[in-house]
């Protein structure tokens, strides 16, 4: 095996990548460190059709009463959304956060600004100290609107015997990453000044040793346009949230370049939550808990990791918050229609962060404070919350180092052991229940126990079952779909000799237009085809120069999601892919020859 000699400085010299990426700063910038760029940028796919609805600024189901008060400064008293029963059941916590939203006299939360010099601050001190964790800044390209999408990696000292792998122009130890990420929603700023912490503490303080175990690539502000404007979706109108199996967003497109080119054991996404909003209209009560947790939940996740996931790393987190003095629960969520009074919890589609993420087999773990709508009221407490969930994570991924390692060889091994065997479910809802929700009286503040209509993520109801293929077939139309599957990691193979494949052709027998739902209610981002399909057996006649995606694959559950075509996400639904002819399932393996895709 080939070892590197680790040196942060040859990073740094790299070369015309760089020298791209800072061609557009202006000069009377601060001089910035090198960023490392990460390889492979695959080009920008086509426009999906139907194209997204023209930006509105999208309403939150977290319709902020009227009066909502902006962000102040941290010096200035708060003006509540709601009494101060409510307000003093959540307390300021003694902590001191350096963040530049807790500077003395600031007004407003981090800038995007401040905090890319937050990050550069951070490179430039690592590089200045001799020892300690090396800290390398990653360049994910651009926003919308032309803000840097950025990164740290922060990395331990080599040990003797510790073997690298390059990743892009960065030396990265051989140990299991962590990925964390907040911010892509605008307008929940929580989780953002918490990873500044998280990164402070990581490159020289309390979290610094964890590296001698782990990597950890911490992600501030995924989405920087929306943080600017204060708003949940991207500039764009599309939600990033909702982007991480179509890949629209360069946004999402950035997070996607992270998790294929380090491919974390573990993701945490950092989220906040509405605290009134429908919650006030339909219960007459104002939420109550610090943080709700949830894992990923969608069909293909493979079970070891879901229990991974359960027990190293919600358990010991609702531990150490409780030890903390902080509540937790499940995450749910409501749509903003009045009469339905349905609580649910995030959802089983393969479209968030949370659940993509579990299907390239990590243990992916949502965390979101009580923030979202109630502007910088209680802003220390909702920043502390994060930092204890995350830093419990990290801790707790620290020592399950070793066991995550074997955990993802083992799953990555036994998805892809899986082609052409049993079954695959396509399309799985939540299961309907019944629960108790503790939340608060908004005249008194006292608890206030409300029984909901529950649907549960956590058993999922198979709707759609077929037969586990081998593989599917695109035709060598589909150019765009393959470049959003090798955006996500997913091997593809360009068939390389005409030949016939036993398989199943898709036969579309009814179809409807509709917006696109979600558990927080219709996205308002333009129309899916829902389509339903009959699949037939038959002989297909395949010519040189189409596509093979091979199930065979630790991320097989991820092409699955993109390439059943009955299904909301499916790159079929939202046009990615033009006939439902363009594809098929492959249920004996290719005997032609292929190329792999770039
Ligand atoms: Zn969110």
């Amino acid at each position: 095996m080939i070892r590197l000699r680790p040196d942060r400085r040859l990073v740094a010299l790299l070369p015309l990548a760089w020298l791209a990426a800072c061609a557009t700063v202006s000069l009377d910038e601060p001089p910035r460190p090198a960023p490392v760029i990460l390889p492979r940028p695959i080009p920008a796919p086509a426009p999906v059709a139907p194209a997204p609805a023209p930006v509105a600024p999208a309403q939150p189901v977290a319709v902020p009463a009227p009066g909502l008060p902006p962000p102040t400064s941290s010096a200035e008293p708060e003006r509540t959304p709601y009494g101060p029963a409510v307000a003093a059941r959540f307390p300021d916590p003694a902590v001191d956060y350096r963040t530049p939203a807790f500077a003395p006299g600031h007004v407003g939360f981090t800038t995007n600004a401040e905090l890319h010099a937050v990050l550069a601050g951070l490179v430039r001190d690592a590089e200045t100290r001799r020892e300690g964790p090396s800290v390398q800044l990653l360049a994910l390209g651009r926003s919308q609107q032309g803000v840097p999408l950025e990164a740290l990696l922060f990395t331990g000292p080599e040990a003797a015997g510790t073997s690298t792998r390059r990743v892009g122009d960065a030396t990265v130890p051989a140990r299991p990453t962590v990925l964390l990420v907040a911010q892509q929603h605008g307008d929940e700023p929580a989780g953002s000044e918490a990873l500044i912490v998280i990164a402070q503490r990581l490159a020289h303080g309390p979290l610094e040793t964890l590296l001698d175990r782990i990597n950890v690539v911490v992600y501030p502000r995924a989405n920087p346009d929306g943080a600017e404007a204060r708003r949940r979706v991207s500039a764009n109108g599309v939600d990033v949230n909702r982007d991480h199996l179509l890949l629209r967003t360069p946004e999402a497109r950035a997070q996607a370049n992270l998790v294929r080119e380090f491919a974390p054991v573990v993701v945490v996404d950092l989220h906040e939550y509405p605290v009134m909003g429908p919650y006030l209209e339909k219960f007459n009560a104002v939420q109550r808990f610090d943080a709700l947790l949830q894992y990923a939940t969608t069909p293909g996740v493979p079970p070891f990791v879901t229990r991974a996931a359960e027990e190293w790393f919600r358990q010991p987190v609702v531990t150490a918050l409780r030890a903390a003095g902080l509540s937790s629960e499940w995450y749910y969520t409501t749509t903003a229609e009045v009469s339905d009074r349905k609580v649910s919890m995030g959802g089983t589609q393969p479209d968030t962060g949370r659940n993509v993420d579990g299907l390239t087999n990590a243990v992916s773990i949502l965390v979101e404070t009580r923030g979202a709508g109630i502007g910088a009221l209680h802003l220390k407490r909702r920043v502390h919350t994060h930092v204890i969930a995350t830093s419990t994570i990290l801790d707790s991924a620290a020592r399950r180092a070793g066991d995550l390692e074997k955990l993802r060889e083992f799953v990555d091994r036994e998805v892809a052991g899986e082609a052409c065997q049993g079954e695959v479910v396509v399309e799985a809802g939540p299961t309907p229940s019944e629960k108790q929700l503790t939340m608060i009286d908004p005249a008194t503040g006292a608890d206030k126990p409300v029984t909901v209509a529950w649907d549960s993520a956590l058993e999922l109801r198979p709707i759609t079952v077929r037969a586990r293929p081998c593989g599917y077939w695109l035709s060598d139309r589909e150019e765009d779909a393959v470049r959003r599957l090798r955006a996500l990691g997913v091997r593809v193979v360009r068939l390389d000799q005409d030949g016939e494949l036993r398989g199943e052709e898709y036969r579309e027998i009814g179809r409807e237009t509709v917006q696109r739902p979600d558990v927080r209610g219709p996205i308002d981002e333009g129309v899916v085809v829902r389509t339903r399909v009959r699949v037939v057996p038959a002989l297909l006649d395949v010519k040189a120069g189409s596509y093979y995606v091979p199930l065979d694959q630790p991320l097989a559950n991820l092409a699955v999601a993109a390439l059943e075509p009955d299904t909301q996400n499916s790159y079929y639904a939202n046009g990615v892919i033009a006939s439902a002819s363009d594809e098929a399932r492959v249920l004996a393996r290719p005997l032609q020859k292929g190329t792999p895709v770039p």
